[in-house]
Formats: structure tokens, C-alpha cells, sequence
């Protein structure tokens, strides 16, 4: 670990263990509770593997999956699709692969101080912010896929996940009541990006102090100082954000350049 000079830990890289883990607990922990996907259900997860799948920034076994699924619902015509198949499809193609997923979820940048905290909500965060980035880097990745149409489809994807499937069905309606009151204020994949991150502010404001507080890693304003002082601007006496330079480290924190393949911070 690494300890700034605040006494914070602060991960500097963003983790693949900690995504694929993400991955791996949302096909097999969080949709286990649906036994069939229908409907509205079936297209927002499609959905869902379509943009993981055009937009994960690296290679690697669980995007190698994701392609594979993303293709596979889209050519069946099925309306209903019982969460079984897609389990068999995903175990099939892992062991075809040689990969074999164990009950073993290995979080590093989002490992908590102790069981129960952090890990998966901290790894959906992480990887959203990242695909927000991502959509900005490569902004045809979409094409063809139905999305394109949506202002901020990366953001519109994640909502009607997290209101859909989200195990926290609280932190679901709150979202949902975030993304209906100002997400239709996003125009382009800069605001996309800056939106998510706003948003998660506000939740980490909301959240500091409570339970699902990691006392290692108390929540706070994001990035603190020492991640980016350029971010943190002062006028007569008030605080406030350099937008400008929060777009650009969000742009480099969550760059596919910044991924780690490192089990160990
Ligand atoms: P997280 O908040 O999960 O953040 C993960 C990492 O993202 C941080 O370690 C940091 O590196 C980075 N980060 C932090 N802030 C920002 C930012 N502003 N922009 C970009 N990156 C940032 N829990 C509740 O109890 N109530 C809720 O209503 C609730 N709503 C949620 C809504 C969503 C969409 C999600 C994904 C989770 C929600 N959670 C909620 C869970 C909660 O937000 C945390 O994910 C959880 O408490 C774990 O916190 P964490 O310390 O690992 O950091």
C-alpha cells in the first residue's frame, strides 16, 4: 500500500483484477438472482455486454467473454432467456478458454479493511468511469449498436443497471433519481465523463461517515489534493473545482494507459 502524506490511501492505478472481478460477481452473484431475463430485463443486460464489450480499453479472457456473450444475444431472437443458459454459455466458454472462475473474487484497488466493505460497488464505480472515458476516447466504438442515438449512452446503460439489477435496491432509487433530475443535461462524452464523476461525489458526500464507510479509506471529495492539486481552486475562500483539469485527470486516471495488471497494489 501506499500512504500520502495526508495519512489516505489513494490508489494511483486503476486495477483489471479489480474489473474482471466486477464482471465476474455481476454474471454470477447479481443476476443468479433473476431466474429468467425478459423483456425490459433481456435489453438492459444486453445492453449492458454490448457496452462492455465495444468498450473495455484492454484485451483479456473476461472481454474475450463478453464479446462472445454480447454476440451470442444478439443473434438469438429469444424474448426470454433463463439465467441458466447464460451460465452455461459463460462456463462453457471458460473452460474452452482454460479459465476456470472459482468462487475466488480478487479485489486490490478496491480491497476493504475487512469483509463487507468495499470490493464490488467500489469495482462497478471504477468500471463505469471508466467506459465514460473510454466512450470519449474512441467515440465510434459504438456505431451500429443501437446506442449512438443517446446522448450519454454509457451513463443511460448504467442507470437502467443499477435500477434493474443492482443488489443495493436503495442505492439503485437514489441513483435513478439523480440520473432523472440532471442527466438529460448531458450533452457530450466530456459531460458524460464529468457527470459520473459529480454524481459520485455526491454520493461519497452523502455516504461519509455512515456504515458503508471504510474507515481505511474514508469517502471523500474526489481526487483529494494530493491526487490532483491543480483540480482545487479557490474563490473568496470557497472551494471550488477547476473543471477543466478534473476532465483532464479523469481522462489520464482512467485511461487505458493507467490500467494495471498488478494483483498487489
Ligand atoms: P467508492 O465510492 O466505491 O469509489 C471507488 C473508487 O473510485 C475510489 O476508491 C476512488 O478511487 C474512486 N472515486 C471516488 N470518488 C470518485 C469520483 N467522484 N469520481 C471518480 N472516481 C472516484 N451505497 C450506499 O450506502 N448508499 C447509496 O445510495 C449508494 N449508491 C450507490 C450508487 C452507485 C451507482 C454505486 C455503484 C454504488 C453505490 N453505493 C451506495 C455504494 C458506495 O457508493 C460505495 O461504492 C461503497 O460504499 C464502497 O466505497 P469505496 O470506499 O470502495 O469507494
Amino acid at each position: 500500500g501506499r500512504t500520502s502524506a495526508t495519512g489516505l490511501l489513494e490508489a494511483l492505478s486503476v486495477y483489471t483484477a479489480d474489473l474482471e472481478s466486477a464482471l465476474h460477481y455481476l454474471l454470477r452473484v447479481e443476476l443468479a438472482t433473476h431466474d429468467y431475463l425478459e423483456g425490459e430485463e433481456l435489453n438492459i443486460f444486453k445492453d449492458f455486454v454490448t457496452v462492455v464489450a465495444k468498450l473495455y480499453p484492454v484485451g483479456g479472457s473476461v472481454v474475450k467473454l463478453m464479446k462472445t456473450l454480447s454476440n451470442w444475444l444478439s443473434s438469438i431472437p429469444l424474448q426470454r432467456l433463463s439465467y441458466q443458459k447464460v451460465l452455461d454459455l459463460v462456463d462453457n466458454k471458460m473452460r474452452i478458454a482454460g479459465m476456470f472462475l472459482g468462487a475466488e473474487l480478487r479485489w486490490v484497488g478496491c480491497q476493504g479493511s475487512r469483509a463487507g466493505l468495499r470490493g464490488y460497488p467500489c469495482s462497478l464505480w471504477t468500471l463505469f468511469h471508466i467506459l465514460t472515458v473510454q466512450h470519449d476516447a474512441m467515440p465510434t466504438a459504438l456505431e451500429n449498436t443501437g446506442l449512438e442515438e443517446e446522448a450519454a449512452p454509457v451513463l443511460q446503460v448504467m442507470r437502467r443497471y443499477m435500477r434493474t439489477f443492482f443488489g443495493c435496491g436503495e442505492c439503485g432509487r437514489h441513483f435513478e433519481q439523480a440520473a432523472a433530475s440532471s442527466m438529460d443535461q448531458v450533452e457530450n462524452k466530456e459531460d458524460q465523463i464529468l457527470w459520473l464523476w459529480d454524481q459520485h461525489n455526491r454520493v461519497n458526500a452523502r455516504l461519509a461517515g455512515t456504515l458503508s464507510d471504510d474507515p481505511q479509506f474514508p469517502k471523500a471529495l474526489w481526487p483529494g489534493p494530493t491526487l490532483c492539486a491543480s483540480c482545487h481552486e479557490e474563490k473568496n475562500g470557497v472551494h471550488i473545482w477547476n473543471r477543466n483539469k478534473v476532465l483532464v485527470f479523469l481522462r489520464q486516471h482512467y485511461g487505458a494507459s493507467n490500467l494495471s495488471p498488478k494483483y498487489s497494489i
